[in-house]
């Protein structure tokens, strides 16, 4: 199943468990494994507790490890500026795999699929659900 978000940007957070759940329950799946993919370099898809103080607190540790303002060769490959957010996606990684139990996602209480977009500004992203059945 595939779908469009659209985001801010600059390390917008969008939580897609809700669809990632349905995607789950129209497989008719119910023990195997679902994963979920954004296709850019510039998002990530991660788990995490979707909630503000954290969202604020990554974003100060994004800051940290790759400054936006910073100079990057792949700005003067490129003559953009997105480096800082082509860095931390390769990190954070575009992809989660999450086991199917039971014909539900076996999350944690409080962990939430969280997409996060790390680029200039808005984008359109498209998110790839596969839902595989085990044996
Ligand atoms: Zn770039």
């Amino acid at each position: 199943m595939r779908f469009e978000v659209s985001t801010q940007g600059r390390g917008d957070f969008i939580d897609l468990t809700e669809p990632v759940a349905a995607a789950v329950k129209r497989s008719g799946v119910k023990e195997g494994v679902a994963t979920v993919f954004v296709s850019a370099s510039t998002a990530a898809v991660t788990t995490m507790e979707f909630e503000k103080g954290l969202m604020s607190d990554l974003r100060a540790l994004f800051e940290r490890l790759a400054p936006a303002a910073g100079d990057y060769e792949h700005h003067q490959r490129w003559g953009d500026r997105n480096g800082a957010a082509h860095m931390l996606a390769a990190i954070i990684g575009p992809s989660v795999s999450v086991p199917v139990v039971d014909g539900v996602l076996n999350l944690g209480t409080w962990q939430q699929i969280v997409l996060i977009d790390l680029d200039e500004g808005p984008r359109s992203r498209q998110i790839e659900i596969a839902v595989c059945r085990s044996n």
